[in-house]
């Protein structure tokens, strides 16, 4: 069965062609600048030559039908018909506290995501603005929504409640869901399957390092914390956003630069993290990198302060679980960054015994053991696959 996966945000929509059976990728691509003007579709047949075509989009309909011809096109096409498409996987951003597993798809369902805005307000309504327009276009194909927040669902009380007044959660559900959860779940599955292990044995914690970034402790196969909160905004520094601050510096920085508190959380979002904390450097690894290797203050002060707030959630998450067996890398900058990854294991994870095998850590792209035999860690990079993950729960719900 093939299953098209589908992440939409408010103006892109994301997709795959994964053939379920081989879990082999037939085709992907991108829709860019949705409504508005210069709208671009991204279409890469596995094997084949990537097409790059300028074309109307105004809205997410539109976005689909283009993504629908393009893959039943006589000539570049993948598939002859829309009936080749088994089923549907969509990424939905936050389930609130009502999914705690990925679920079919029905008008029950779109109602209780449709609850759950309030929560996503930026991410929620263009994730159901693609379900709609699917189902549209494909009225009798069987979709399924898989969440970013159902893996977190299993943290306990202590992990999820901040410390305000009980009524906020009760009127608001105000608590911590973490994001990234089919990342989390992937690579902490995978991560047990690499090591031959049960995964019901182990205590991991995996390191979700990309332009958002994210950590979680996963014991005997739960979550049991995570570092994102309410919203992405929370835990470590990101490529634009904030991570963890006092929650008064929104007042102030409100009362000194005479903002909103809309603008403020504006600055905490967009213009803060790794972009902000380098003076507007880069919010790019890379960039910041090479600002290291060139004794650029700002990018070498940014590494640094970067490293050392990942660490500082490896230490917290090993105390949540009295210890960790394995600690892994993955996304855009945990993949990649094999420098990122020394600072981090050779700066502050002496204390875990963990000692990294130099050649392993160098290479890329691989399921692979970083750290050396004697490591009293395993320390590894696992390449997340969130569309596969996807495409995986779609299988098991629809086949
Ligand atoms: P997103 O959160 O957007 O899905 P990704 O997981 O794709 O992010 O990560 C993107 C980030 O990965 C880029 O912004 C870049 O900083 C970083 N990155 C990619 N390649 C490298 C590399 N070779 N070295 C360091 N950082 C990298």
């Amino acid at each position: 069965m093939n299953i098209l996966v589908i992440n939409c945000g408010s103006s892109s929509l994301k997709f795959q062609l994964i053939n379920a059976e081989s879990e082999k990728l037939i085709a992907k691509g991108l829709c860019e600048r949705i409504g508005i003007d210069g709208s671009k579709l991204t279409y890469a047949p596995s094997g084949g030559a990537k097409e790059e075509t300028l074309a109307p989009m105004e809205n997410h309909t539109d976005a689909i039908r283009l993504v629908l011809d393009a893959l039943t096109n006589e000539k570049t096409g993948v598939v002859k018909s829309l009936e080749e498409i088994g089923a549907v996987g969509h990424r939905i951003v936050h389930g609130g506290e009502k999914f705690a597993v990925s679920t079919l798809i029905n008008e029950e369902v779109l109602a209780a995501i449709t609850e759950c805005n309030d929560l996503a307000p930026l991410h929620n309504p263009a994730n159901l603005i693609g379900i709609h327009a699917c189902k549209e276009l494909m009225p009798h194909t069987p979709m399924v929504a898989v969440f970013d927040t159902a893996f977190h669902q299993t943290m306990p009380e202590k992990a999820y409640m901040y410390g305000l007044p009980y009524e906020y959660y009760e009127k608001y559900k105000i608590r911590r869901y973490g994001f990234h959860g089919t990342s989390h779940s992937y690579v902490s599955k995978k991560a047990a399957e690499v090591l031959g292990k049960n995964y019901e044995d182990l205590k991991i914690i995996v390191c979700h390092l990309g332009n958002g970034a994210s950590v979680s402790a996963v014991q005997n196969g739960k979550c049991m914390d995570t570092s994102m909160g309410l919203t992405p905004l929370e835990g470590l520094i990101m490529g634009t956003r904030s991570g963890d601050i006092d929650p008064a510096i929104i007042e102030f920085l409100a009362h000194k630069e005479n903002k909103t508190i809309d603008e403020v959380m504006a600055v905490l979002n967009k213009k803060s993290g790794v972009l902000g904390l380098s003076d507007n450097l880069s919010s790019d690894f890379r960039d910041l990198e090479a600002g290291y290797h060139e004794g650029n203050p700002r990018a070498v002060n940014t590494m640094e302060t970067f490293a050392y707030r990942v660490a500082k959630y490896i230490g917290a998450y090993t105390a949540a679980m009295n210890g960790v067996d394995v600690i892994c890398f993955t996304a855009g900058v945990g993949e990649n960054s094999n420098f990122i990854r020394t600072m981090i294991c050779d700066h502050y994870l002496g204390y875990l015994g963990v000692k990294l095998d130099e050649e392993a850590n160098s290479k890329r792209g691989e399921d692979i053991v970083i750290s050396t035999p004697e490591s009293s860690t395993t320390v590894m990079v696992i390449p997340t696959n969130e569309e596969l993950a996807i495409a995986r729960e779609t299988y098991r719900l629809t086949k």
